[in-house]
Protein backbone atom coordinates (compact mmCIF):
# COMPACT_ATOMS: atom_id res chain seq x y z
CA UNK A 1 0.00 0.00 0.00
CA UNK A 2 2.80 2.36 0.91
CA UNK A 3 4.55 1.38 -2.30
CA UNK A 4 1.14 2.56 -4.05
CA UNK A 5 0.82 5.75 -2.11
CA UNK A 6 4.70 6.77 -3.28
CA UNK A 7 4.11 5.96 -6.69
CA UNK A 8 0.62 7.94 -7.37
CA UNK A 9 2.67 10.78 -5.88
CA UNK A 10 5.73 10.28 -7.93
CA UNK A 11 3.20 10.56 -10.86
CA UNK A 12 1.07 13.22 -9.43
CA UNK A 13 4.57 15.46 -8.97
CA UNK A 14 5.81 14.49 -12.79
CA UNK A 15 2.66 15.37 -13.86
CA UNK A 16 2.51 18.71 -12.22
CA UNK A 17 5.74 19.72 -13.02
CA UNK A 18 5.39 18.87 -16.88
CA UNK A 19 2.14 20.81 -16.78
CA UNK A 20 3.74 23.76 -14.76
CA UNK A 21 6.38 24.01 -17.82
CA UNK A 22 4.26 23.43 -20.59
CA UNK A 23 2.22 26.66 -19.15
CA UNK A 24 5.43 28.19 -18.94
CA UNK A 25 6.29 28.03 -22.69
CA UNK A 26 2.40 28.93 -23.24
CA UNK A 27 2.36 31.80 -21.29
CA UNK A 28 6.16 32.66 -23.40
CA UNK A 29 4.76 31.99 -26.20
CA UNK A 30 1.63 34.75 -25.98
CA UNK A 31 4.11 37.29 -25.33
CA UNK A 32 6.33 36.08 -28.07
CA UNK A 33 3.01 36.19 -30.20
CA UNK A 34 2.08 39.99 -28.80
CA UNK A 35 5.62 41.44 -31.48
CA UNK A 36 5.06 39.00 -34.42
CA UNK A 37 3.38 41.03 -37.72
CA UNK A 38 1.26 38.73 -39.98
CA UNK A 39 -0.10 40.67 -42.18
CA UNK A 40 0.32 41.70 -44.96
CA UNK A 41 2.51 39.29 -46.09
CA UNK A 42 5.48 40.46 -48.52
CA UNK A 43 5.00 39.69 -52.50
CA UNK A 44 6.58 36.63 -53.69
CA UNK A 45 8.81 37.57 -56.05
CA UNK A 46 10.82 34.68 -58.17
CA UNK A 47 14.52 35.84 -57.95
CA UNK A 48 16.06 35.28 -61.42
CA UNK A 49 18.74 32.19 -61.62
CA UNK A 50 21.85 34.49 -61.03
CA UNK A 51 21.36 37.00 -59.06
CA UNK A 52 21.97 39.74 -62.18
CA UNK A 53 18.97 38.02 -64.03
CA UNK A 54 15.64 40.33 -63.56
CA UNK A 55 13.48 38.91 -60.72
CA UNK A 56 9.63 38.95 -61.74
CA UNK A 57 8.63 42.30 -60.55
CA UNK A 58 11.47 44.07 -62.35
CA UNK A 59 10.64 46.18 -65.25
CA UNK A 60 13.72 45.71 -67.61
CA UNK A 61 15.34 48.30 -69.12
CA UNK A 62 17.58 46.62 -71.59
CA UNK A 63 17.73 43.16 -72.64
CA UNK A 64 20.64 42.75 -75.32
CA UNK A 65 17.20 43.26 -77.99
CA UNK A 66 16.36 46.82 -78.83
CA UNK A 67 16.07 50.41 -77.12
CA UNK A 68 12.89 50.52 -76.93
CA UNK A 69 12.63 52.11 -73.26
CA UNK A 70 15.33 54.40 -74.36
CA UNK A 71 15.27 57.72 -76.55
CA UNK A 72 18.20 60.51 -76.81
CA UNK A 73 18.45 62.68 -73.97
CA UNK A 74 16.95 65.86 -75.15
CA UNK A 75 14.86 63.92 -77.69
CA UNK A 76 15.02 61.69 -81.00
CA UNK A 77 16.13 58.36 -81.11
CA UNK A 78 18.44 56.62 -78.77
CA UNK A 79 22.16 56.30 -81.02
CA UNK A 80 24.01 53.51 -79.36
CA UNK A 81 25.01 50.50 -81.33
CA UNK A 82 23.75 47.33 -80.04
CA UNK A 83 26.14 44.39 -80.87
CA UNK A 84 25.24 41.12 -82.74
CA UNK A 85 26.14 39.78 -78.88
CA UNK A 86 22.97 42.06 -77.16
CA UNK A 87 25.78 44.50 -76.04
CA UNK A 88 24.73 48.36 -76.23
CA UNK A 89 27.99 50.59 -76.62
CA UNK A 90 28.26 54.02 -76.36
CA UNK A 91 28.50 55.65 -79.84
CA UNK A 92 30.42 58.93 -78.99
CA UNK A 93 28.39 62.23 -79.88
CA UNK A 94 25.38 60.43 -80.50
CA UNK A 95 24.23 61.57 -77.01
CA UNK A 96 23.02 60.30 -73.85
CA UNK A 97 20.11 57.86 -73.53
CA UNK A 98 17.36 58.23 -71.47
CA UNK A 99 14.55 56.40 -70.08
CA UNK A 100 10.96 56.85 -71.39
CA UNK A 101 9.69 56.10 -68.04
CA UNK A 102 10.21 57.99 -65.06
CA UNK A 103 11.39 56.85 -61.64
CA UNK A 104 11.74 57.62 -58.01
CA UNK A 105 13.20 55.25 -55.62
CA UNK A 106 14.06 52.43 -56.87
CA UNK A 107 16.57 49.35 -56.87
CA UNK A 108 18.40 49.45 -60.19
CA UNK A 109 20.62 46.57 -61.11
CA UNK A 110 23.05 47.42 -64.80
CA UNK A 111 25.92 45.76 -65.95
CA UNK A 112 28.52 47.54 -67.32
CA UNK A 113 32.37 47.23 -69.36
CA UNK A 114 35.04 49.40 -69.95
CA UNK A 115 36.97 48.72 -73.39
CA UNK A 116 39.64 45.71 -73.13
CA UNK A 117 42.05 48.02 -74.97
CA UNK A 118 42.53 51.16 -73.49
CA UNK A 119 43.92 54.25 -75.15
CA UNK A 120 43.37 56.94 -72.52
CA UNK A 121 43.63 58.16 -68.75
CA UNK A 122 41.96 59.76 -65.74
CA UNK A 123 38.55 61.13 -66.94
CA UNK A 124 39.08 60.43 -70.10
CA UNK A 125 38.88 56.19 -69.96
CA UNK A 126 35.42 54.51 -69.74
CA UNK A 127 34.10 57.26 -68.64
CA UNK A 128 29.85 57.60 -68.57
CA UNK A 129 27.65 57.28 -65.33
CA UNK A 130 24.14 56.63 -64.41
CA UNK A 131 22.15 60.22 -63.71
CA UNK A 132 19.22 59.05 -61.39
CA UNK A 133 16.36 61.78 -62.22
CA UNK A 134 18.81 63.03 -64.51
CA UNK A 135 20.52 64.68 -61.49
CA UNK A 136 22.27 62.42 -59.43
CA UNK A 137 25.19 60.49 -60.79
CA UNK A 138 26.86 57.41 -59.97
CA UNK A 139 30.23 57.67 -61.95
CA UNK A 140 30.99 54.80 -64.37
CA UNK A 141 35.01 55.01 -65.15
CA UNK A 142 37.54 52.39 -65.78
CA UNK A 143 39.43 52.59 -62.12
CA UNK A 144 41.46 49.11 -62.67
CA UNK A 145 44.48 51.13 -62.23
CA UNK A 146 43.73 54.24 -63.69
CA UNK A 147 44.08 57.24 -61.34
CA UNK A 148 42.36 60.36 -60.84
CA UNK A 149 40.40 62.52 -58.07
CA UNK A 150 38.71 59.77 -56.04
CA UNK A 151 35.41 61.34 -55.46
CA UNK A 152 35.35 60.65 -59.61
CA UNK A 153 36.44 56.84 -59.78
CA UNK A 154 34.01 54.09 -60.36
CA UNK A 155 31.48 53.84 -57.51
CA UNK A 156 31.78 57.43 -56.44
CA UNK A 157 28.51 59.38 -55.98
CA UNK A 158 30.38 62.00 -58.20
CA UNK A 159 32.18 65.26 -56.34
CA UNK A 160 30.29 64.12 -53.31
CA UNK A 161 31.10 60.43 -51.83
CA UNK A 162 34.28 58.78 -52.53
CA UNK A 163 33.51 54.59 -52.85
CA UNK A 164 34.37 52.80 -49.59
CA UNK A 165 36.73 50.53 -51.51
CA UNK A 166 37.90 50.03 -55.34
CA UNK A 167 35.83 47.53 -56.67
CA UNK A 168 36.61 47.84 -59.93
CA UNK A 169 37.41 44.65 -62.55
CA UNK A 170 40.19 45.03 -65.60
CA UNK A 171 38.99 46.82 -68.39
CA UNK A 172 37.29 44.10 -71.02
CA UNK A 173 35.39 42.54 -67.84
CA UNK A 174 31.91 42.77 -67.40
CA UNK A 175 30.64 44.38 -64.04
CA UNK A 176 28.18 44.66 -61.93
CA UNK A 177 25.76 47.72 -60.44
CA UNK A 178 23.69 47.82 -57.54
CA UNK A 179 21.96 50.68 -56.60
CA UNK A 180 19.77 51.49 -53.90
CA UNK A 181 18.20 54.96 -54.79
CA UNK A 182 16.19 56.95 -52.44
CA UNK A 183 14.60 60.31 -53.64
CA UNK A 184 14.75 63.50 -52.24
CA UNK A 185 11.54 64.92 -50.95
CA UNK A 186 10.82 68.69 -51.00
CA UNK A 187 8.69 71.51 -49.59
CA UNK A 188 6.25 73.10 -51.22
CA UNK A 189 8.96 76.54 -51.23
CA UNK A 190 11.12 74.31 -52.75
CA UNK A 191 13.60 73.55 -49.82
CA UNK A 192 14.99 70.21 -49.80
CA UNK A 193 12.53 68.26 -46.46
CA UNK A 194 14.40 64.72 -47.21
CA UNK A 195 17.80 64.85 -48.81
CA UNK A 196 18.18 61.82 -51.41
CA UNK A 197 20.53 58.87 -50.16
CA UNK A 198 22.20 56.20 -52.38
CA UNK A 199 23.37 52.71 -51.22
CA UNK A 200 25.82 51.17 -53.65
CA UNK A 201 26.99 47.66 -54.53
CA UNK A 202 29.75 47.29 -57.29
CA UNK A 203 30.45 44.10 -58.37
CA UNK A 204 29.14 42.67 -55.11
CA UNK A 205 30.87 44.74 -52.95
CA UNK A 206 29.56 47.89 -50.96
CA UNK A 207 30.89 50.96 -51.89
CA UNK A 208 28.85 53.22 -50.78
CA UNK A 209 26.58 52.91 -47.40
CA UNK A 210 23.17 54.91 -47.50
CA UNK A 211 24.97 58.22 -48.29
CA UNK A 212 23.12 61.33 -48.65
CA UNK A 213 22.80 62.82 -51.53
CA UNK A 214 24.39 67.13 -51.11
CA UNK A 215 22.19 68.09 -54.03
CA UNK A 216 22.12 68.12 -58.13
CA UNK A 217 26.30 67.16 -59.14
CA UNK A 218 28.32 69.73 -60.17
CA UNK A 219 31.79 69.20 -62.07
CA UNK A 220 32.73 72.84 -60.80
CA UNK A 221 31.48 74.28 -57.28
CA UNK A 222 29.34 73.19 -54.23
CA UNK A 223 26.02 70.86 -54.99
CA UNK A 224 22.94 72.56 -54.33
CA UNK A 225 19.27 71.11 -54.55
CA UNK A 226 16.82 72.19 -56.95
CA UNK A 227 13.38 71.30 -56.47
CA UNK A 228 12.03 68.68 -59.23
CA UNK A 229 9.13 66.54 -59.23
CA UNK A 230 8.81 62.98 -57.50
CA UNK A 231 9.62 60.92 -60.66
CA UNK A 232 11.70 61.53 -63.28
CA UNK A 233 13.22 59.67 -66.15
CA UNK A 234 17.26 58.52 -65.69
CA UNK A 235 19.91 58.62 -68.44
CA UNK A 236 23.26 56.78 -69.23
CA UNK A 237 26.37 59.05 -70.39
CA UNK A 238 27.61 59.09 -73.47
CA UNK A 239 30.85 61.02 -71.66
CA UNK A 240 33.36 59.28 -74.48
CA UNK A 241 35.54 62.39 -74.15
CA UNK A 242 37.95 62.36 -76.35
CA UNK A 243 36.63 59.07 -77.91
CA UNK A 244 38.24 55.54 -78.37
CA UNK A 245 37.17 54.51 -74.80
CA UNK A 246 33.57 53.75 -75.18
CA UNK A 247 31.68 51.68 -72.27
CA UNK A 248 29.20 49.15 -73.00
CA UNK A 249 26.15 47.88 -71.40
CA UNK A 250 24.17 44.92 -70.88
CA UNK A 251 21.36 43.50 -68.57
CA UNK A 252 19.71 46.29 -67.28
CA UNK A 253 16.42 46.29 -65.43
CA UNK A 254 14.81 48.42 -62.24
CA UNK A 255 12.69 48.14 -59.42
CA UNK A 256 10.62 50.86 -58.23
CA UNK A 257 10.55 51.70 -54.66
CA UNK A 258 7.28 53.72 -54.09
MG1 LIG B 1 30.70 60.27 -65.80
Amino acid sequence: MKKIIVALLGVTLITTSAFAQQSREDSLNREAAKTEIWEPKPTKVEPGKTPSDAPSDAIVLYNGKNLDAWHRLGGGKAGWKIEKDGTLTVVKGSGSIETNQSFGSCQLHIEWRSPAIIKQSGQYRANSGVFFMGKYEIQILDSYTNQTYVNGQAGALYKQHIPLVNATKKPGEWQTYDIIFTAPQFYADGKVQVPGRFTVLHNGVLVQNNVDIKGTIQWIGPSVYEAHPSKLPFYLQDHDLDGGSPVSFRNIWIRPLD
